[in-house]
């Protein structure tokens, strides 16, 4: 089956948390926080449009200025989006550099920088370095509440959770996609070709089903054009698929106010990407650090009903027991749903 998202780790799950989600096909790329991105080849950082940062403590923040110098004169346009503070952060970033000279570049680069607050207000601006990255304010993203992207294949939305400070989870929900249903289309006698593509990018984008779509086909007789409409012709040869569901949940505390804000984003997701810092052992100290456990993980993940769970930001002081981790979130989600968390 054709899967639009690649998502990986950026740093592995010892290193600083990070989630890129590639798109197939697409040529562009998401990324769930900045922290180190070494690893991440210029080629990936180059496809990456979307930024999202869920809070801005270093290892989640600090890879800003690489990311910048990999882009900066090459790239003309990056959105990023962060939580209550986040564009006068990144204009700080900005202002610790001297740009007297990037003005001169071929490709300018703009960073869109918008800012979500937990009482759901929006602030944004405009950086580019035509002006030095001079701060531009500008209006408030039109977008429901709770999203912060939306596109013909996809939608990012987030729920604050409690990190001893507000920190951003993320859903990136896959939009259904029409798929061609080969048996049907050889049924009406059509062969597929330019017009299927055009179809299935109109379904995409919401086209009105009177839109007309120009169907040709070739066969003994010579070729044939008919003039359809979407409507038509997508109820005719296109399935809907459901689109995949990913979270990227780091960090927070094991709450029931965060869980259940869990619940409300993330319930039936597909691939859970989850904090598990510590194993259960050190419980106390996670509590004090506002971290989960991997125990504590587990249980939000099965609390979910998540089918994969990709454990992640592991403490370094249990570099080599990894493993360890490992069997503490999968024991919680193997435990029977009655087992209280
Ligand atoms: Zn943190
Ligand atoms: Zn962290």
């Amino acid at each position: 089956m054709f899967q639009l998202f690649a998502p990986s780790l950026v740093d592995g799950a010892f290193g600083d948390p990070g989630l890129l989600v590639d798109l197939q096909g697409e040529r562009r790329a998401l990324l769930f926080d900045l922290g180190d991105l070494s690893r991440l080849p210029p080629r990936v950082l180059m496809r990456i449009d979307d930024i999202f940062v869920s809070h801005t403590h270093m290892d989640h923040f600090a890879g800003f200025d690489n990311w910048l110098r990999v882009v900066l004169g090459r790239k003309e346009r990056v959105a990023l989006t962060g939580g209550p503070g986040f564009v006068d952060q990144v204009e700080h970033k900005l202002r610790a550099y001297t740009w007297n000279v990037v003005q001169r570049y071929p490709v300018a680069l703009q960073l869109d920088v918008r800012e979500l607050r937990p009482d759901g207000i929006w602030r944004r601006a405009r950086f580019s370095s035509r002006s030095g990255f001079a701060r531009e304010d500008a209006e408030a993203p039109a977008l429901p509440a709770g999203t912060l992207h939306d596109d013909p294949l996809l939608r990012v939305r987030a729920a604050f959770v409690d990190h001893g400070m507000p920190c951003l989870a993320f859903a990136i929900d896959g939009k259904p996609r029409p798929r061609v249903a080969p048996d049907r289309l050889a049924a009406l006698g059509l062969t597929s070709g330019a017009w299927l593509r055009e179809l299935k990018a109109a379904v995409l984008a919401g086209a009105p089903v009177e839109t007309p779509i120009r169907v040709r086909w070739r066969d003994r007789a010579g070729v044939h054009e008919q003039l359809r409409r979407v409507g038509e012709l997508a109820a005719a040869v296109l399935d809907v698929v459901p689109g995949e569901r990913i979270g990227y949940v780091t960090d927070l505390r094991f709450s029931d106010d965060n869980r259940e804000r869990l619940r409300a984003l993330l319930a039936g997701i597909d691939r859970l990407f989850i904090e598990s810092v510590f194993l259960d052992a050190d419980r106390a100290h996670a509590e004090r650090k506002s971290h989960l456990t991997a125990r504590q993980a587990g249980c939000i993940a099965r609390e979910l009903g998540a089918r994969i769970v990709v454990p992640m930001h592991f403490s370094s002081r249990y570099q080599g027991r990894g493993d360890e981790l490992l069997a503490e979130v999968e024991a919680a989600r193997a435990a029977p749903p009655d087992q209280l968390c």
